[in-house]
């Protein structure tokens, strides 16, 4: 077992936390990549199954080098416990579906992932749990929706892409008081910016794909929550049904966690100075950017996240003809529908992440055919900024 780090600093957290060193005495962490585990003795194989002895079985259930990543992210989110998956998805569904059953209710904000919106309107009513989709920043809604039956909420804050922000502690309150849950998927605001564990939520979601990584080479996801919730709705289901993480993909981000903390201080601080450009710039006619005053939910912030984002969303004048031709003048910043990433990429979201929804629901959503999200990466910012300001010239 690896030493604690609970009393550090997130920073230091990050380094060091989980690591669990062989006995070659390695300074960076070991990659394990092994399926299985031999054992010394029948003995010491039956003990192991029993759960009398505490080593590895199979790397479906677990492996050291995933166990090191689930242990840095435990004790940088604060939670008591965590299992990872093959992909953010992967961590989501099961977040979601693996503690319902048939005649249970969901209630979430309606601006989600497009994925995390397919697995809660189509597939969940498919096996009988219904749910309900509200307005996430209208606290009213989420009350007029709790039933007898609501097991669950969940909710994205910041929303993509447009980055609002929702009251974690209110929509907690609403949560606790009809007896359900709160998971939230931390995505756009990054565990460096915000704790949803200790504003309220019960679950905290991942993908890893995106700012833990935050360098463009592996899938992953986690599941963070109370020992509780894990081993009663989560351990069982993630060892049976095995949407595993491959400990190649862990060790990677593991390795991403050690930078994280840099990387999204930067991508900020980035996005900030890219903000405050284009908020005066006379062909843009909307920014969004949390972080600065003039956000639509301005106090939440300063409330409940200790920084902004390293996302900037904006509504170019003149609609898709004038976003397309931003986007394709750009030589800096990748046309892309990912985020988090050390290189700076930019998505058109109507025809891309939310191409399935109805026009009326974008635009119930605030997704103009103008709107862009604009990924800040670890570029210099002047080169950034440049390069925005001379595609938006030619728009
Ligand atoms: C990308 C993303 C996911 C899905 O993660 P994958 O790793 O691509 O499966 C879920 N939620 C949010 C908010 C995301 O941005």
């Amino acid at each position: 077992m690896s030493k604690s780090t609970a009393n550090y600093r997130p920073e230091t957290r990050l380094v060091h936390s989980g690591t669990l060193r062989s006995q070659y005495g390695e300074t960076s962490e070991a990659l394990f990549l092994t399926q299985g585990y031999v054992y010394d003795s029948a003995e010491q194989c039956e003990a192991r199954f029993k759960g009398e002895d505490p080593g590895f079985i199979y790397s479906r259930y677990s492996n050291p080098t995933i166990a090191m990543f689930e242990r840095r992210m435990i004790e940088l989110e604060g939670a008591e416990a965590a299992r990872s998956a093959a992909t953010g998805m992967a961590a989501v569904t099961t977040a979601i579906l693996a503690p319902l059953k048939a005649g249970d209710h969901l209630v979430a904000s309606r601006a989600l992932f497009g994925s995390c919106l397919y697995v809660v309107q189509d597939l969940l009513p498919r096996y009988g749990i219904e749910t309900t989709l509200v307005d996430g920043a209208n606290l009213d809604e989420w009350q007029r929706a709790v039933k007898p039956n609501t097991k669950t909420f969940f909710l994205e804050s910041p929303t993509n892409p447009t980055l609002d922000v929702l009251d974690i502690p209110g929509i907690a309150e609403i949560a606790h008081k009809a007896g359900a849950r709160l998971v939230v998927d931390n995505v756009f605001a990054t565990p460096i910016w915000q704790s949803p564990l200790a504003l309220g939520a019960d679950v905290v979601v991942y993908s890893a794909t995106k700012h833990i990584d935050g360098q463009g080479r592996c899938l992953g996801g986690i599941i963070l929550s109370s020992e509780a919730f894990i081993a009663e709705h989560i351990h069982n289901f993630m060892r049976q049904t095995g949407p595993s993480i491959s400990p190649f993909n862990a060790w990677v981000l593991l390795k991403g966690l050690e930078t994280l903390g840099v990387r999204v201080r930067a991508q900020t601080e980035t996005a900030a100075r890219i903000a405050d450009v284009l908020a005066s710039h006379p062909k843009i006619s909307r920014l969004v950017f949390p972080g600065r005053a003039d956000h639509p939910q301005a106090a939440l912030v300063k409330k409940q996240m200790r920084g902004g984002s390293t996302l900037v969303g904006f509504e170019v004048k003149g609609g898709k003809q004038a976003a397309f031709r931003v986007l394709n003048e750009l030589k800096l910043a990748k046309i892309s529908n990912n985020l988090g990433d050390a290189k700076s990429l930019v998505t058109h979201p109507a025809t891309t992440t939310h191409q399935r929804l109805k026009p009326e629901d974008r635009a119930a959503l605030g997704i103009s055919e103008g709107f862009i999200r604009f990924s800040a990466g670890l570029e210099h910012a002047d080169d950034l900024i440049e390069d925005l300001t001379a595609a938006l010239e030619k728009a």
